[in-house]
């Protein structure tokens, strides 16, 4: 079932080519079967909402084979009640109002959803009201020049005549949409809509029978507007589809109540009765389908409010997370900057102070920097820097490892939990893959680029301060270079070198 509907909900093919002239003549039938009056009034005449559904559906698309095929199934229909020339023309007329309605619809900028309170308004002007009004004018003025035994005057064939279209086109365009579109917030019924259905059928049961009773006395005198309060709150609760569907059932037992003899509106004349039967189906289908409409309306503007806010807040995030990543990195290299090396040194000290863990620190130089910019220019400078943070990258690896960018041609790089010959370790091997990647340093007493590394290790004590840990590694790097650069001195420790 849901792959047929969303076939029949994309383009006309040959599915609903079929389907049409079907529904239409189905509809020609319940029209006959429930709505016809003992004097050969028609309470509402549903079968051109059908043609205009398709078309609003479409949008227009293949209208000339749905317009021709609806035609088709309307003369068809009109056949055995009239004689063959006025079926045609009665049909025409018919194809005239769909038509009309369909193009003033599309005029006043109506989308074919319904699924907007204004588009409701502009189809009630340019089906209900219009179209329909305008069929009705000539509907009839081929039923008084083509049929001998039209009683009544021209008059009173154009309201019975108009009004009976409107209806159609109010029940029945509404819920074929309906059934044809997806529904953008399926309701979740539960037991007590399950109750108000089958109490709503109770009811109607009760009111469209109640005539049946010969006796005045015995009479219940219930009279249909009860109805409205079941409807709206199916109209509140449960979605466009079914509300659609219970005004529809409403309408049509009404008509069938009304058409059969049980006088569900009281005794009056048969055109009075008919009347009242269709007052009553127009105010319960507006009332009922615009509130439907404009709750859902107001769903959907919700859900695009919540969609707008949430997207604001994930941009929001979005950047605020950029943000955060910018303000902690050096933008030269890449590495974390200084001032994310100091928020991070702080909370690894109090971190491993808690602890009683051992705490890191390695203090980079580039060698001789200066030299290498004064010969090779400030841009192969920037070069060496992002090259020195790649290597130093590729050996300080530990998730809870940071590098940072210290200042100029100096980097640190913090390792929470690693003892003395670990960090040495490390660092020893930084400072051998910076020399072996050989980057021509003219100046260099080694000829390539190299740095020095200070190391200090320390499991922060309670009068320690991180500035200590810095104040170490600072001077076993001051020691590296005094010693000849090119090597890496343990703060506290005899001379280590990577040669
Ligand atoms: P030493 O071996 O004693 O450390 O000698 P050095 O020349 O490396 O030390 P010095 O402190 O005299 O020079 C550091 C140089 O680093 C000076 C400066 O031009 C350079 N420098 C600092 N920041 C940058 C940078 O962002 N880009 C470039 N290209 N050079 C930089
Ligand atoms: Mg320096
Ligand atoms: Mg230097």
């Amino acid at each position: 079932m849901p792959n047929t509907l969303d076939a029949l909900r994309s383009r006309p093919d040959w599915r609903i080519f079929l389907l049409l002239p079907l529904l239409h003549f189905a509809s020609v039938k319940l029209t006959f079967s429930t709505a016809l009056s003992p004097e050969n009034e028609v309470v509402m005449w549903l079968p051109n909402a059908v043609l205009l559904a398709a078309l609003l559906h479409y949008c227009g698309e293949r209208a000339i084979t749905l317009a021709l095929l609806a035609l088709g199934s309307d003369v068809l229909a009109n056949l055995p009640v009239f004689p063959p020339l006025q079926a045609v023309l009665l049909s025409l007329c018919n194809l005239a109002e769909v038509t009309v309605t369909y193009l003033l619809m599309r005029r006043l900028g109506a989308s074919p959803g319904l699924e907007r309170i204004g588009d409701f308004g502009r189809f009630l002007l340019a089906g209900p009201l219009l179209g329909a009004l305008g069929c009705a004018l000539l509907a009839s003025a081929v039923l008084l020049f083509t049929r001998e035994n039209v009683s009544a005057n021209y008059s009173t064939l154009v309201l019975l005549w108009w009004f009976g279209d409107a209806l159609g086109l109010l029940i029945w365009t509404p819920l074929l949409l309906a059934l044809l579109q997806p529904e953008r917030d399926p309701p979740l019924l539960g037991w007590r809509d399950t109750a108000v259905f089958a109490f709503t059928g109770l009811l109607a049961g009760t009111i469209f029978l109640q005539e049946h009773a010969a006796d005045p006395d015995t009479r219940l005198a219930l009279t249909p507007h009860l109805l409205l309060l079941p409807v709206l709150y199916i109209a509140a609760r449960c979605g466009r589809r079914l509300t659609a569907l219970t005004v529809a059932m409403i309408a049509l037992t009404a008509a069938w109540s009304q058409t059969t003899g049980f006088r569900p509106f009281g005794d009056a004349t048969p055109h009075e009765m008919i009347l009242r039967a269709q007052e009553y189906i127009l105010t319960l289908s507006i009332i009922g389908m615009g509130l439907v409409i404009m709750l859902g309306e107001q769903r959907a503007l919700a859900h695009e409010l919540e969609d707008k806010v949430n997207e604001r807040t994930r941009a929001l995030e979005a950047s605020n997370r950029r943000l955060a990543e910018l303000s902690a990195t050096d933008s030269l290299t890449g590495v974390a900057n200084r001032r994310c090396f100091d928020t991070t040194l702080a909370l690894e000290w109090a971190r491993a102070r808690r602890n009683g863990e051992p705490l890191a620190l390695c203090m980079l130089d580039v060698d001789l920097f200066k030299d290498y910019n004064d010969h090779y220019g400030h841009q192969a400078g920037d070069d060496c820097l992002r090259q020195v943070a790649e290597v130093i990258g590729l050996h300080v690896r530990r998730s809870t490892d940071l590098v940072a960018r210290y200042g100029g041609e100096e980097f640190a790089f913090i390792s929470p939990g690693v003892n003395e010959a670990h960090a040495l370790a490390t660092a020893l091997s930084v400072c051998e893959a910076l020399r072996a990647r050989a980057q021509p340093h003219q100046r260099s007493p080694f000829a390539v680029l190299t740095a020095s590394i200070g190391v200090a290790v320390i499991v922060p004590g309670e009068d320690d301060t991180p500035d200590a840990l810095v104040r170490r590694a600072d001077a076993a790097l001051y020691e590296a270079k005094r010693r000849g650069r090119n090597q890496v001195v343990l703060a506290g420790a005899p001379k280590q070198s990577v040669a």
